[in-house]
């Protein structure tokens, strides 16, 4: 037991008891979650999974191309290291497999109630209990709720005037239709973010013209991918020491790119550098470079690598559209300039609701405080993981700990350690529920926001970080050694501790 477990438990009325957890999610962050309640010797969680498999958006987007940014050999568990990726940057078939494999090893798909979306909960102040209520009705308690779903669960779709009207196919991006064959189709993208950056590039050899819609252009630089080559993938299996330093060499250099989300700072200068030469080097017309060309800093939105996206836009099929969509027709998109764009099929590459977090599940903590009502002026969280009012809920990837800089998995780790602490304490007082209290959570949330006006996330640009009004409510400001080290033991002070029979 660490150390601020003991204090705690020795500060409270002893004694161990039984205690449910329910997990939300069986993605990256709900089976982390389970995996370290295991190994705490909490034994009575469930998770409950909206679909029929694991592996959470990495299982929902299945869109050609679809892969990580992020170097594979730090895109597994620090507990359960995969060395053998087939590339230097997974494709998305090969992260679905690992999340299965490790739910398979951990024996946790016994522990999965699937096809099971949890529509409400609400805790019940008397009993210490959450009650929950899915989608199709059934209810079930649990002591402690922690949420997995995570910041990129639900496809968010333009509000365009007339898409109820299109006659042709049209899809999103996380929901791709593989039924649909493309060849030889006129396709219309609207989008250019991370997604599209990567099945754009697979699509348009084969359709008959493709028109991306563009509103904002992205800094995009060079991968540095490649398929590792057999001895390396060799090396690696005989000296796993090799790839346990590589990926702690991985770690540092994303680490110290931080830096270059600082405003003004001469890393994000180099991004933007190699951002212009990179598509300089593929794009000869004047006037789409001019579209191409961001005008706010590199890493307000997120910074996109890829090596296919200028020579797809270069393709004599593809063309980029900057003029806005005023509307769609039956079979076309129109442009404010007035041009009707003829398209059959429409993607939607629009990202997600990621400001909404878990909306629109219902939660209500003490008092019937709603949580999509006490954040109705942007999500926050203390340390991203709790919210005063919400006893005994935790969350993973919750609000103020997304990247731009370095792999989620590490940050779903700290607080997948610091939840099970604080499950852990539970399980070993006579506690009925820890509340955070409101004033550390009040005073985390200043510092953060203090330092995210250093950031190029508080730049003037819109993205998926920030709410309508300009709030960043899904970066983290700083370095993740500082997230780290911050949350590497709870500190219970920062908690209400309230006893009592449960
Ligand atoms: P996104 O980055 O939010 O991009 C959405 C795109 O749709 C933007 O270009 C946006 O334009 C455009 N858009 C939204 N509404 C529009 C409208 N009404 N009309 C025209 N354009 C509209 O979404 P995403 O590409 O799906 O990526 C989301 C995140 O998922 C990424 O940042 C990343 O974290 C994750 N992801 C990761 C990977 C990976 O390799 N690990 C791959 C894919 C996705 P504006 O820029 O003007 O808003």
């Amino acid at each position: 037991m660490a150390d601020s477990i003991r204090a705690l438990v020795e500060g409270t009325e002893a004694g161990t008891r039984p205690l449910s957890v329910a997990i939300l999610g069986a993605g990256a962050a709900g089976l982390c979650m389970a995996i370290k309640l295991q190994k705490a010797g909490i034994g009575d969680f469930t998770i409950f999974e909206k679909a029929a498999s694991v592996g959470g958006t990495w299982r929902d987007n299945t869109y050609p191309g679809s892969g990580c940014d992020v170097p594979s050999l730090l895109y597994s568990y620090s507990f359960e290291p995969k060395a053998d990726w087939s590339r230097k940057f997974a494709p998305q078939p090969e992260i679905v497999d690992y999340f299965e494999g490790v739910a398979r090893k951990y024996e946790l798909l016994p522990r999965i109630r699937f096809n099971t979306e949890i529509a409400e909960a609400h805790f019940d102040e008397a009993e210490g209990l959450w009650r929950l209520r899915s989608a199709s009705g059934e209810e079930f308690t649990a002591n402690v709720l922690i949420s997995g779903v995570g910041q990129l669960n639900r496809p968010a779709y333009p509000n365009i005037e007339g898409l109820s009207d299109f006659k042709g196919v049209a899809f999103h991006s996380a929901r791709w239709d593989h039924s649909v064959d493309l060849a030889g189709k006129r396709v219309g993208v609207v989008g250019n973010g991370a997604s599209a950056i990567q099945f754009v590039p697979e699509i348009a050899p084969r359709v008959g013209h493709l028109t991306i819609f563009q509103r904002t252009p992205n800094w995009c630089v060079p991968k540095p991918d490649r398929p590792f080559r057999e001895w390396e993938k060799r090396l690696y299996a005989v000296v796993p020491a090799l790839a346990r330093l590589q990926r702690w060499w991985t770690y540092l250099t994303l680490e110290r790119n931080y830096l270059a989300f600082v405003q003004g700072s001469f890393f994000g200068k180099l991004f933007e550098r190699a951002a212009t030469k990179e598509m300089e080097a593929h794009i000869s017309d004047p006037e789409l470079r001019a579209k191409l060309t961001p005008d706010y800093p590199a890493g307000c939105k997120r910074i996109l690598l890829t090596n296919d996206w200028y020579p797809a836009l270069a393709r004599p099929n593809v063309s980029v559209e900057t003029s806005h969509i005023a509307k769609v027709t039956e079979n076309a998109v129109e442009t404010e300039d007035g041009v009707a764009h003829p398209v059959d099929v429409l993607i939607y590459a629009t990202g997600f609701e990621s400001t909404d977090f878990l909306a629109p599940m219902k939660v209500t903590g003490r008092g019937n405080a709603d949580l999509n009502t006490v954040w109705a002026r942007g999500a926050e969280a203390h340390r991203g993981v709790a919210v005063a009012g919400f006893p005994n809920f935790f969350m993973l990837y919750g609000p103020n700990t997304n990247l731009g800089h370095n792999s989620i998995i590490f940050m779903i780790e700290c607080q997948a350690n610091y939840i099970a602490q604080c499950v852990e304490a539970l399980a070993n007082s006579r506690l009925r529920y820890l509340d955070v209290k409101p004033e550390a959570m009040e005073s985390f949330n200043r510092e953060l926001q203090q330092d995210m006006q250093k950031t190029v996330w508080a730049a003037g640009c819109s993205s998926w970080y920030k709410t309508a009004d300009g709030k960043v409510t899904n970066n983290w400001s700083s370095f993740t050694a500082r997230y780290w080290w911050e949350l590497r033991h709870p500190d219970f002070a920062e908690y209400a501790l309230v006893g009592g029979p449960a």
